[in-house]
């Protein structure tokens, strides 16, 4: 397989390029040149377990990496989930719900970036390279790329968060690493500051270059690719194919949906649930992506404006043609928003966005009709499921993206007596923890990737 850049400006990268680059010099990301069709696939694959799943799809998008290492990769990625079949389910009367959260830091995110770190480690070692990843975090995606490649000789991890912004157990889950090569780096400023800065950096070719930078952000291909599974594994559970609803902010998670629904997987069709951040649910009703300012919601990993991953979901909807795909993304990021001609085709998603009251009472129903907790993300789309649920005649799948107890104050409100624990997070509490604190500025950013970068003779 090979990739090339959604702008055009790359072509004829192998998967491991890929991997290494992140995001492409021409400021597009990376995609597969072909889309892998699994429609002859699916009889053989049905009943399969999930990792076995995963090595035959993921074998699809990588060549260069020969098949039993990549399949020990992958196996050694999902053994560390408690579930015994990595993901889980929960009934619950008319939409069902697929754990994905049961990963070393309980949220979905586990399931890409406990593979990624293991693929730099095995890549790196082969080339004998040193890689330093810079990553930015609403909360989330740092604590589980530090848990992807904390303890790594060839690796330094630098991870930008908003100070005061990510959860008091996100913050601990990164900042109570010991590892040297974890390097954890407080924000004075919003979530979308720290990833400007970081596509900033990452635009500074010569400073990327210099310092071997490379992305876990949604934005690197094999975090997308690792995620098409569950949904691939999950289409194959039900006789007719069934409907996502996925908590959305960056949209690489609902983005793999969508490959996984192009690539021939039984799903019927995807539903996009935004909090009060709805530039993708105003995008997906009118047709204009218009930037709006960020508002802090009860679910902050998806207090996000402006979606990394959506340039991946236009190059496709624009059938491939970056020239297209250029003037929009320039119209964008010049005036803050760019239109189609009208309301995108529903049959490629809808979309929909979820107030903080609605989200509430999502987790306070649930609890109280099912004895299940949900955490406010995935309320976010439980919520949205039930608007969903009048106008979809396919099984509803609602998209677990963390576990409730990464977010107890936010359950607490909506629910008193909902337990909001686990034993993982109750062991942070009190452990000695260590962050940077920086102003938002391209300058600080870079002074501390200069002071801790290792592996460079000066
Ligand atoms: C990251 C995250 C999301 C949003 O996923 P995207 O792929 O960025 O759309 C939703 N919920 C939780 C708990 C997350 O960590």
């Amino acid at each position: 397989m090979k990739y090339c850049s959604t702008r055009g400006g790359v072509a004829d990268l192998s998967f491991v390029d890929a991997l290494l680059m992140g995001l492409a010099p021409d400021g597009g990301l990376l995609v597969p040149a072909e889309l892998p069709d699994v429609t002859s696939k699916l009889d053989q694959w049905r009943g399969l377990d999930f990792i076995s799943l995963a090595q035959a799809v993921i074998a699809l998008f990588v060549d260069d990496i020969d098949r039993p290492t990549l399949d020990k990769l992958i196996a050694e990625a999902y053994e560390t989930f408690e579930h015994p079949d990595v993901i889980g389910w929960q009934q619950l009367d008319d939409v069902d719900v697929m754990e994905l959260y049961h990963g070393p830091t309980l949220a979905f995110k586990d399931v890409a970036l406990q593979l990624l770190g293991r693929l730099f480690e095995h890549v790196l070692g082969e080339r004998q390279q040193h890689l330093n990843i810079l990553g930015a975090t609403s909360g989330d995606t740092g604590g589980a790329a530090i848990a992807g490649v904390r303890g790594q000789d060839n690796i330094d991890i630098f991870i930008l968060f908003p100070e005061g912004k990510v959860s008091p157990l996100q913050e601990l889950q990164m900042t109570t690493v010991a590892d040297a090569n974890v390097h954890c780096v407080a924000v004075q400023g919003s979530f979308d500051d720290c990833q400007s800065l970081m596509k900033e950096i990452f635009a500074d070719l010569e400073f990327k270059a210099e310092f071997q930078l490379g992305a876990v952000n949604s934005v690197n291909w094999a975090r997308v690719m690792a995620q098409i599974v569950y949904y691939g594994y999950a289409s194959l559970r039900y006789e007719r194919a069934p409907a996502f609803c996925v908590p959305t902010g960056n949209f690489g998670n609902v983005f793999a949906a969508f490959l996984a629904k192009e690539m021939g997987f039984p799903i019927d069709r995807l539903l996009v649930a935004t909090n009060e951040n709805d530039i993708l649910a105003r995008f997906f009703a009118t047709g204009e992506y218009a930037r709006g300012d960020v508002h802090f919601t009860l679910s902050p990993a998806m207090d996000i404006q402006v979606a990394s991953n959506f340039e991946r979901f236009l190059y496709y909807y624009f059938d491939k043609d970056t020239a297209r795909l250029k003037e929009f993304m320039h119209a964008f990021s010049s005036r803050g928003h760019a239109s189609l001609d009208g309301p995108p085709d529903a049959r490629f998603m809808q979309a929909t966005a979820v107030t903080t009251e609605q989200t509430l009472t999502a987790v306070k129903d649930v609890h109280e009709q099912f004895n299940y907790v949900l955490d406010p993300h995935t309320a976010v789309g439980y919520a949205a499921a039930q608007v969903f649920k009048r106008n979809v005649d396919a099984p509803l799948v609602c998209v677990a993206t963390a576990h409730p107890a990464k977010f107890p104050d936010a359950v607490k409100q909506a629910a008193a007596n909902a337990p909001a624990n686990h034993p993982a997070l109750d062991a942070l509490v009190g452990l000695p923890a260590r962050k940077e604190v920086i102003p938002a500025t391209v300058e600080a950013v870079k002074k501390v990737i200069i002071e801790h970068a290792r592996g460079f003779s000066a």
